[in-house]
């Protein structure tokens, strides 16, 4: 598949990420500044309803935030989680995952992921159980979805709740469904600047119960019983509303949900691209000494948000190595993530050592995140691909 991307100089720096921004979306939130109308309002409801519309339909709700934190704080706070609660969750993940549980003053109780997936462990999610346990929140690890049907049966068994972090997994399906319509609670997308589609930033929780949809809308916008757009267009007299919960402002602009309408309609070719630069990484670092990343499940869609290989034992150069040797020709990468447990705040709080996270603790010795984005042309893909058969080969 041709891409009309222009390269990247080949002497110039070739990112990790980068956001796939086209005239639609700059015309987009251009005619939402002009319309007089830049806050929470018809674009906004514009792109809630394409959004689920896009997942499906079929009963879901969407509700546009600011960020996914902001959604995931929402979603927590809908389903009653509060002091003296556990929340489980993997260490390989981004704190935002978990900061939203120590929002609401209860305590995330971090566990070790599967050593090929990279997602969460049924297994660890079981051991971690105790009588203080509310809710599971599985993260869908660079784009391939965890294993649902076991987490969601343990749920079921334990009565926990379930909120997926979907940051990367627009779109991945579980067994032919389209994250998003799983039997959770809710699911939260993020529209930050390298995620598979962008607002800037931005986010989109979604769920099929009515009550928690109205709960989290309500406490996105001050604990208003009445948005500001409710109130400047409809027949009750626009001063009045009602405060029902100290609310947050977790609200999303109308030039944010502009160019999220756009990015919305770009995704199916957004997605076709990135399977086709993960298919022919997957193609050309074969022969290298590199475990690559897991595809999804024959017949599901993996998102792609990330590609990350990791060293095999015995390589020539360790993580550091290979991320200097790319640095050094001008080949962005990243770490996705150090895991939670060796950051100071969750280790102190917590008493977290690495020996109690083995499989995340040796995929961190050894990940590199390297460039996968749309906007990439075949030639940056082939740069990074013979850097790293100069480097590894
Ligand atoms: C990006 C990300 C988030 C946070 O998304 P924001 O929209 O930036 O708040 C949460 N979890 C994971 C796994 C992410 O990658």
């Amino acid at each position: 598949m041709p891409h009309p991307a222009v390269p990247i100089a080949p002497t110039s720096f070739l990112p990790f990420a980068r956001p796939d921004i086209g005239p639609a979306e700059i015309e987009a939130a251009s005619a939402a500044m002009r319309s007089g109308w830049v806050t929470t309002g018809p674009k906004t409801k514009e792109f809630e309803q394409a959004f689920v519309q896009y997942l499906g339909g079929n009963g879901i709700e969407g509700i546009a935030v600011n960020s996914a934190t902001a959604g995931l704080h929402l979603a927590l706070e809908a389903l009653g989680i509060g002091p003296g609660d556990e929340v489980i969750a993997p260490t390989l993940t981004f704190t935002a995952t978990v900061e939203v549980v120590r929002y609401l003053g209860a305590d995330p109780v971090l566990v070790d992921v599967d050593p090929v997936t990279l997602n969460i462990d049924p297994a660890q999610i079981r051991a971690a159980i105790t009588p203080a346990t509310r809710a599971i929140m599985p993260v869908h690890y660079g784009g391939l979805a965890c294993p649902m049907d076991k987490i969601l049966a343990i749920a079921r068994e334990h009565g926990l709740k379930v909120v997926e972090d979907a940051a990367h997994a627009l779109p991945t399906t579980w067994q032919g469904q389209v994250v998003g319509q799983l039997q959770s609670d809710v699911t939260v997308f993020s529209f930050y600047a390298n995620k598979t589609i962008t607002t800037g930033e931005g986010g989109m929780a979604v769920t099929r119960d009515p009550a928690i949809a109205q709960r989290m809308r309500v406490m996105r916008l001050h604990g208003m019983n009445r948005d500001a757009f409710d109130r400047f267009t409809s027949k009750t007299p626009a001063w009045y509303y009602e405060v029902v919960a100290p609310g947050f402002k977790y609200n999303m602009t109308d030039i944010a949900a502009a160019m999220g309408v756009e990015q919305l309609a770009r995704l199916p070719g957004f997605v076709q691209r990135r399977q086709y630069l993960a298919a022919r990484y997957r193609q050309h670092l074969a022969s290298l000494p590199l475990i690559l990343p897991a595809d999804a499940l024959e017949g599901d869609t993996h998102a792609w948000h990330l590609y990350v290989i990791r060293l095999q034992e015995g390589s020539r150069l360790d993580r550091d190595g290979v991320i200097q040797a790319l640095s050094d020709r001008d080949i962005g990468t990243s770490v996705h993530y150090v895991p939670l447990h060796r950051h100071p705040y969750w280790r102190d709080r917590y008493q977290l050592t690495p020996q109690m996270f083995p499989h995340a603790e040796t995929a961190y010795q050894s990940m590199i995140s390297i460039p996968l984005f749309t906007a990439m042309s075949d030639a940056d893909q082939d740069r990074v691909i013979a850097a790293l058969h100069e480097v590894l080969g």
